[in-house]
């Protein structure tokens, strides 16, 4: 018997076929992304992938590779399918219930730890307000040493994988993840607070992609009619919760920055306002410093 009529399919083969249907329902990077599918099915790294082209995996590698694009052609987040995904280089484990972490965040942690290098006393303790998985956190926490940071969610799934991801880094015993509204769990006053509170307006929601509008957690998004409703609560709670000379860091839509500056000059008159631009150039993060 030869093996004539019986088509082995090897590895690079069902990659292409792979990559061909996530290009067939509009995934954007369907290489890519057929690439980690299979390197989480067959739980190798990028160059055992490409060392293997020419295999064939086994049965059991295939099924699991199956069930796993089956997940990602739903339009099911990436990072939820793999249960991981890279923030401020550190892998963070997500799951559903949480906000994938976004590079756009990560200029927010960048200029938060340029904040914190200004003072002139380092800083004793932080909070990252509404942590969902903890990627700020755990990013703040790896770059600034010896501070205190509370995190503060009120998602049990976000409490819990913050404290999972904190763990993971060797930094539990300086995260300190609290279930709660805003600021209200505080146990002490900070030196600043870094924030990305949900800010989509409620009327964008159903318009964003499938994998946003469908899959992730709409308690993390949903700001409202104007997508300011926690950061106008954040902001008139903050004074009461800062050391001086803190600041108040604020992740936003580059639309809000008008909104979000008068807001500011009210809830916090004393603080100079500024904002950052992300690594696309639209305005990202509102700088709120509060006099020495
Ligand atoms: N940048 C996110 C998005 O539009 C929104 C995140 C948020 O509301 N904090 O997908």
């Amino acid at each position: 018997m030869t093996e004539a009529g019986r088509r082995v399919s090897t590895l690079g083969t069902l990659l292409h076929d792979t990559a061909r249907r996530l290009a067939d329902v509009g995934i954007d990077d369907p290489r890519l992304e057929a690439d980690v599918l299979w390197m989480t099915a067959l739980d190798i790294d990028r160059a055992e992938l490409y060392a293997r082209l020419h295999d064939a995996p086994a049965e059991a590698q295939a099924a699991s590779a199956e069930a796993l694009t089956a997940r990602r052609l739903r339009r099911e987040p990436l990072a939820y399918v793999t249960g991981t995904r890279e923030f401020y280089g550190l892998d963070l484990t997500i799951r559903p219930g949480v906000l994938v972490p976004r590079p756009d965040t990560e200029t927010l942690v960048d200029e938060a730890i340029a904040v914190l290098a200004h003072r002139a006393e380092p800083a004793s303790a932080i909070a990252d307000i509404g942590c969902g998985s903890g990627a700020i956190a755990v990013a703040l926490a790896a770059s600034v040493p010896r501070v205190r940071v509370h995190a503060v969610d009120r998602s049990p799934t976000a409490v819990a994988l913050t404290r999972a991801n904190a763990r993971r880094h060797g930094l539990g015993a300086r995260v300190h993840v609290h279930a709660g509204d805003l600021t209200a769990p505080l146990p002490e006053r900070v030196d600043l607070i870094a924030a990305n509170l949900p800010y989509v307006r409620s009327d964008e929601l159903p318009t964003l992609e499938p994998e946003v509008s469908v899959f992730e957690p709409a308690e993390a998004l949903d700001g409202g009619a104007d997508g300011l409703d926690l950061v106008r609560r954040l902001l008139h709670e903050a004074p009461g919760h800062l050391n001086p000379g803190a600041a108040v860091l604020l992740e936003l839509d580059p639309r809000q920055f008008e909104a979000a500056h008068e807001i500011a000059a009210e809830a916090m008159p004393d603080a100079r306002a500024r904002s950052v631009r992300d690594l696309a150039g639209r305005e990202r993060v509102l700088v709120l410093e509060t006099p020495a």
